[in-house]
């Protein structure tokens, strides 16, 4: 088990405040699911790992979806009575609703406000509004700006673009000795929010540099895309790829302090969906450990009928249970370093765990092989051996009969995940033992 080893407590609080760094240079660029934003992210995110981007047309026909017109924007402001910007894109990007359409027009307030949202029991927060596929504008104001407009002409400016263009997503694969994938998925398509987007994709870029460092058996695949279109697009267009991944999480709202919370696959029980749950309840947080529902990030593509993936969802704070969701109150101090880190320690665990997982066959099964004979026999009787216990051991010998994976027996036996793991690597190099292959989806 490489992670515990490896990002031990020091390291763990360096990568925490790179990642929050990250986090704080990504803050200000504006986002949306196409546009030059997403390509910065983009190619900001291709300084730290070697990423390669996609373009997929607008008008490219994605299963039941088309890939949008692409949306760029320069500049945006609303003018009062007196010709002072009482709201303006360039002091906070979240002031415009998503994919808005240029304008230049005068109008009473009375009009302007059937444009403007706020959040009524927040006067001070700036909410986020998307209008993807509507084909209208508007912008965002706190509660208390908009308290303040008095009657009069407002003159309202967007400068920005509808049009044919195309849609961005990142993608790296890391090879492994099988062609075995293991997905994370995250998506950059939010404007300057730090848990609802950053935080995700910066433990996913920590991670990647990780598993970069060294061999692995699973190949791990990263994709960073605009949500829900963009995966949705990504499926479409890698269909060969699909049967290959055998387990999955989506990152999402990682960084918050809330309590690390996993979202089962629709399948419910798919190895990924055992292996966060065995790390959850080590965390002590086993009630985090929520059902699968059709509603959340990326993993509803994921998991739609279709391809019923088994991918999860590894979070904090629940979307939409905590106030700041999708405001500007999700700001660079509603994520912090240590929970960051936590959270990529929990990925890596997790990528560790199925990496290290199998069913083995006992191949002396008829009474407990002679293990001083192999020297696999602490001759103190019943202490403990360099890496793992002895009663370890026989838990592994006991139950390989073929049809126990090594998760199953670390459960079973209540013994650490990563005893039982050096116990089964011990007997099989003692010929005690032979891998039958991973566990089956
Ligand atoms: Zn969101």
């Amino acid at each position: 088990m490489v992670p515990r080893e490896k990002l031990g407590m020091v390291d763990l609080i360096k990568v925490g405040k790179q990642m929050h760094a990250l986090a704080c240079e990504l803050h200000p660029i504006c986002r949306s699911i196409t546009g030059d934003g997403v390509r910065e992210t983009l190619k900001r995110i291709a300084q730290e790992v070697p990423i390669e981007v996609h373009e997929v047309p607008s008008g490219t026909q994605v299963h039941d979806w088309v890939v949008p017109d692409e949306w760029n924007i320069r500049d945006a402001w609303i003018k009062g009575p007196d010709g002072q910007k009482v709201v303006d894109f360039s002091e906070c990007n979240l002031h415009v609703v998503g994919y808005s359409l240029p304008i230049s027009a005068k109008m009473p307030l009375c009009d302007l406000l059937h444009h403007l949202h706020s959040i009524p029991d927040q006067m001070d927060w700036i909410p986020y509004r998307t209008g993807y596929y509507c084909r209208s504008w508007g912008f965002c104001i706190a509660q208390r700006k908009m308290d303040q407009l008095q009657e009069g002409i407002y003159e309202v400016f967007i400068d920005s673009e509808l049009t044919a263009g195309s849609l961005s997503y990142g993608e790296l694969i890391i090879p492994g000795q099988t062609s075995d994938e293991f997905l994370i998925s995250c998506h950059v398509c939010h404007p300057s929010m730090a848990n609802d987007n950053l935080s995700g994709i910066v433990v996913a870029v920590a991670l990647a540099r990780y598993l970069m460092l060294e061999p692995r058996r699973l190949t791990v695949r990263f994709v960073f895309i605009p949500g829900t279109i963009g995966s949705i697009a990504w499926l479409a267009l890698n269909g060969e790829v699909i049967p290959r991944i055998m387990h999955g999480l989506v990152l999402t709202c990682v960084g918050d302090i809330g309590d690390p919370t996993y979202k089962r696959s629709r399948r419910g029980n798919a190895e990924i969906d055992r292996v966060m749950e065995y790390i959850m309840r080590q965390a002590g947080v086993n009630d985090r450990v929520l059902d699968f529902v059709p509603y959340g990030y990326d993993e509803r593509q994921y998991c739609s009928a279709g391809f019923n993936l088994p991918v999860g969802v590894l979070s904090r704070s629940v979307h939409g249970t905590f106030p700041e969701y999708h405001t500007s109150a999700d700001d660079l101090t509603f994520i912090k370093p240590e929970c960051l880190a936590d959270s990529l320690s929990k990925a890596l665990s997790a990528i560790e765990m199925v990496e290290s997982n199998g069913i083995y066959q006992n191949l002396k099964p008829m009474g407990e092989p002679m293990l001083g004979r192999v020297g696999l026999y602490d001759k103190r009787g019943g202490g403990r051996t360099e890496k793992f216990t002895e009663l370890a051991m026989l838990w592994v010998l006991n139950l390989s009969d073929g049809t126990s994976d090594l998760l199953s027996i670390a459960e079973r036996s209540g013994i650490d995940f990563c005893d039982i793991v050096d116990a089964s690597l011990a007997l099989e190099a003692a010929g005690l033992l032979q891998r039958m292959g991973v566990t089956c989806n």
